[in-house]
């Protein structure tokens, strides 16, 4: 190992990592410091520990699925489409399996294998990986400090700190405090997926899982969010990956005290007149049948409770009373149900933070600091977040790549950075 790395990797996580391996393989002196004693432990546990590690989608749809501008992370994503990033990690000995959803996850293996296969290569390419070692400082020129003092030289570093949450794994925010010091604008961490808290007392459904429904985010000024899948009571949250998908734009508004509300459709896809017929027909048919009874064959037995009670009808007033107006007032909730929304979870409890470093400051081209050459960035320490299905690691893998192929090009003189693993989408 030279005595000045040619680069410094700050933080051992998802991206961190994908550097230090491309680095390595393009024949780039790395060290990577981290600052817990093994790296990679947030990766550890994504997906459920089994690792969701990207997704089987084409650029131009994926890039709707990053809270940024799509113009900017089109051209990102059409450098690393998801063969690229399996085909990156089919030569690390870690091969995907894709599920009917989309979510690509590694085959045989979880996610524990994917960090031991990409510590494995980082090594095997003379990489130095150094934990228990917390960046405080980063002077250009460049040394890197350490809390306690020590130094490391470098002429290049790539800053992969991640966000802030889930501290235990070592991603404590640390991104920012180090950027702000270069003088780099940032922007404040908030929970992007997290579940939502609402005004309600919510504590009588906790535990009812409703599969599918479509919700609208509604927040003064902007345009209804709208997502589709299963929505998941708590005590005092809702939850669900569409619930989660929704969050960063919940925490925006709210930040800006905009008023916010979670309008749920239970019935996506039926008319209020279709939902009419039906109950002529079961008031006809069954005339005798409690509401709340009805109302289970729709959704869950303590959610048609609680809709009823909303709705201010007994939901043991039998079919044949229920009057006009009370079956519209039924239907109504069945089909919008408004929660407002008061909070999210803690940050801590975030699988994703936005906030990190302004997008204004990095070329995505390059991944490089716009106004400090030699300073890349790569993962979650970046303003950017993406939804819940392998989104958020593909753009860690994707930006450490990206920002360790432009350190070789910029070192061999070359105009575009070289790539490692080449991919034909023909
Ligand atoms: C429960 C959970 C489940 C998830 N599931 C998925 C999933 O299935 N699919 C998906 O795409 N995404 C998932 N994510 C999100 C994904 O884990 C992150 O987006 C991804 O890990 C970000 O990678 P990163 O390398 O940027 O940051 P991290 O993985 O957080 O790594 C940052 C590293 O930097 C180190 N570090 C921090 N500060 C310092 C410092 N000062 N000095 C030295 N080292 C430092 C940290 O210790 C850490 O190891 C999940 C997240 C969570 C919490």
């Amino acid at each position: 190992m030279a005595e000045v790395a040619d680069l410094v990797v700050v933080g051992g996580g998802a991206a961190g990592l994908a550097c230090a391996v491309t680095a390595g393989r393009l024949g780039l002196t790395v060290v990577v410091l981290e600052r817990t004693d093994r790296c990679g432990c947030k990766l550890c546990v994504t997906g459920g520990g089994k690792g969701n590690f990207t997704h089987a989608e084409p650029p131009r749809a994926m890039a709707e699925r990053f809270d940024c501008d799509v113009r900017l992370i089109v051209p990102l994503l059409r450098k690393f489409p998801y063969q690229r990033i399996e085909q990156f990690f089919s030569s690390l000995g870690v091969y995907a399996r894709t599920d009917a959803e989309g979510c690509v996850w590694p085959k045989g293996t979880d996610a524990a294998g994917i960090r031991d296969a990409l510590v494995k290569e980082t090594l095997a390419r003379g990489g130095l990986v150094r934990t228990g070692c917390r960046v405080a400082r980063i002077e250009p020129g460049w040394q890197v400090r350490m809390v306690d003092g020590s130094t490391v030289a470098a002429r290049n570093v790539c800053l992969a700190t991640g966000g802030a949450s889930y501290s235990r794994t070592g991603s404590t925010g640390d991104g920012l405090a180090l950027c702000r010091d270069l003088g780099l604008e940032t922007v404040d961490w908030f929970p992007a997926l997290a579940s939502l808290r609402t005004k309600d007392d919510l504590s009588s459904l906790a535990g009812v899982t409703q599969p599918k429904v479509e919700m609208s985010l509604l927040t003064a000024g902007d345009e209804p969010r709208i997502a589709t899948g299963h929505f998941i009571f708590a005590h005092t949250h809702v939850s669900g990956s569409s619930v989660l998908n929704l969050c960063g734009h919940a925490a925006r508004a709210l930040a800006e005290r905009k008023p916010v509300v979670l309008r749920v459709d239970w019935m996506p896809g039926r008319s209020a007149s279709e939902l009419a017929e039906e109950f002529t027909a079961a008031r006809a048919g069954h005339p005798k049948q409690q509401l709340g009874t009805f109302l289970g064959s729709y959704v869950a037995r303590r959610l048609a409770a609680w809709l009823c009670a909303k709705a201010g009808v007994p939901a043991d007033r039998v079919l044949a009373h229920l009057s006009r107006t009370e079956q519209e007032s039924i239907i109504g909730q069945l089909r919008s149900t408004d929660f407002a929304i008061t909070g999210t979870e803690p940050i801590e409890r975030a699988r994703v933070t936005g906030g990190g470093v302004s997008l204004d400051e990095v070329d995505f081209a390059t991944m490089q600091a716009r106004r400090i050459p030699g300073l890349y960035f790569a993962g979650e320490v970046l303003d950017v977040w993406a939804e819940t299905g392998g989104y958020n690691l593909h753009f860690a893998w994707a930006t450490g790549i990206r920002a360790a192929e432009s350190v070789a090009a910029a070192r061999s003189g070359g105009a575009s950075p070289p790539t490692v693993v080449a991919v034909s989408l023909t």
